[in-house]
């Protein structure tokens, strides 16, 4: 047990303790500790929590920008994460949070190192709060970093920069706009920077390059993104360990799938829309995945089960009660190939399942864009997913043209999918469709998309018969020393409200 404000002694002498002495590390010493199954949520979550806002910060900033960098140190220090080298010996406070940076990385390795789409999400993110700490370091600590990590990399002399400096000038990328004479000059074997010699950005001479301070850090990330992917690649071939663990298994394939924000399950909106502005709203307020899928279901009078599931999902989430989804799935469905008997036995039961009221119970919140986009590969006939990952390019553009968007505009929403960043090509649909030049605001999930659109719209839900309101508190996740797998469906549901309320 802590008490607050009693400070334990620093115990800088075991390995652990050694590693925390500095800010910056490549990841390459796991936690040898014991925590508890509690413990091991929170960090994960609260990783989690800084690899999205590291995300969304690099999604609307310049990554080297002084605003990116200004509005990563507030984040990091709001989500209490270590950014700031410190000259004299650290404090407890500072130990503790490089505990929890060392521990929740490695817990998301485990849960990110799952498939090729995971994996290159959790890398990205990695690197950018590598480059971001490895920037903000003293030269004198980058150096000592360099060293701990067996890149021995020296910087040249003064006299040898005043004989080199010409050609330093010349062929140095950093030379044009800043001063060669006042930064520090690294002289790294060529093989060690290859990019840089490739796209001739540095001087080569006798089988070294000379690198200008503000370039090293290429050399490092490239170094610690390999060096990521080869321990990610690695951790996956002992994923069948981990997921014989029936405690650990349900905890780390959720938090791959985890989506960190409000809940916008369906409690506060009961009863807030008619069916009859469905129809409308979904040409007015629903993200592309949602308005696909209405779509399809008013035109096939059928969904398979990954659709009705997302669908009906979001439509419990904008707030249709059961009796609502019921009369609305029922009529639908009726008007193609299943009579109402069929309706009856076959369906109805999980529409009620969705609403909590069979099985176990369970009141299911509405998919995340992660999840939508992370999960359930859409197959030949299937219209759920998210258009902007699972649809073709050139079907998506049809799509777009289809709803009016504009040329210049499909242009712009193609070439962030071509960046794989799906959401935030969602938001420009967004933006374009709203005739807003910024949305204000992280996608992170269509009921979010459709509360967004329906505040601007309507100036807080004039489509609505009431504004839909969405802040939760927060709910302790289970710990679960005890669990077996028949536990695995509620504690997942369990860390849904946990995920959610966080
Ligand atoms: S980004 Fe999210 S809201 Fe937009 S289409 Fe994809 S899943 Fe739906």
């Amino acid at each position: 047990m802590q008490f607050p404000g009693r400070r334990r002694k620093l115990n800088t002498n075991s390995v652990q303790g050694e590693l925390y002495e500095h800010l910056l590390q490549f990841y390459g010493q796991p936690p040898i500790e014991n925590i508890s199954l509690t413990e091991f949520e929170t960090l994960a979550v609260e990783r989690l929590k800084l690899l999205k806002t590291v995300e969304n910060v690099g999604i609307s900033h310049v990554k080297v920008s002084e605003e990116y960098k200004k509005k990563l140190d507030s984040e990091f220090k709001n989500l209490n994460f270590p950014n700031k080298e410190v000259d004299d010996r650290i404090v407890q406070s500072e130990y503790d949070k490089r505990r929890k940076d060392h521990i929740s990385h490695f817990i998301l390795r485990l849960a990110y190192c799952q498939t090729e789409d995971l994996r290159r999400w959790f890398i990205q993110q990695e690197v950018d709060i590598f480059r971001y700490r490895f920037n903000d370091l003293k030269p004198k600590h980058k150096l000592e970093f360099l060293h701990r990590n067996d890149l021995q990399y020296g910087t040249i002399g003064a006299e040898e920069k005043q004989t080199l400096m010409d050609k330093l000038v010349n062929s140095s990328y950093a030379g044009s706009g800043t001063k060669v004479e006042d930064q520090d000059i690294y002289k790294v074997p060529f093989q060690d920077a290859l990019d840089l010699v490739r796209t001739r950005k540095v001087y080569l001479k006798a089988g070294y390059v000379y690198i200008p301070h503000q370039d090293i850090v290429t050399i490092v990330l490239n170094d610690f993104r390999t060096r990521l992917s080869k321990a990610m690649a690695l951790t996956a071939r002992s994923l069948p360990i981990v997921h014989s663990d029936e405690r650990l298994q349900p905890l780390l394939s959720h938090l791959s799938h985890a989506y960190v924000g409000q809940d916008y399950s369906i409690q506060k909106n009961v009863g807030k829309i008619s069916l009859d502005q469905i129809d409308s709203l979904s040409g007015k307020s629903f993200p592309l995945c949602m308005r696909q899928l209405h779509q399809s279901l008013r035109e096939h009078h059928h969904l398979r089960h990954g659709g009705r599931m997302q669908y009906g999902l979001f439509l419990k989430g904008i707030g249709l009660s059961l009796e609502q989804a019921l009369q609305f799935w029922r009529s639908e469905f009726i008007r193609g190939k299943v009579d109402a008997d069929k309706f009856d036995k076959q369906y109805a039961y999980s529409i009620r399942h969705m609403f909590g009221k069979e099985g176990r119970r369970a009141d299911y919140t509405p998919y995340s864009c992660m999840k939508v986009i992370l999960s359930n590969m859409p197959s030949q006939g299937d219209y759920h997913g998210c258009p902007f990952r699972h649809s073709d390019p050139e079907l998506l553009k049809q799509k777009l043209q289809f709803y009016k968007v504009s040329p210049s505009g499909i242009s712009q929403i193609l070439e962030l999918v071509k960046g794989m960043h799906y959401q935030l090509a969602c938001q420009k649909y967004f933006e374009l469709t709203h005739n807003v030049e910024d949305a204000n605001f992280s996608l992170n999930h269509p009921n979010q998309y459709f509360i967004e659109s329906q505040r601007l719209l309507g100036g807080g839900g004039k489509d609505l018969k009431r504004e839909v309101e969405t802040p939760q508190k927060t709910k302790p996740a289970a710990a679960a020393p005890e669990l077996t797998a028949k536990d695995v469906p509620e504690i997942m549901e369990d860390l849904d409200s946990f995920f959610q309320d966080a």
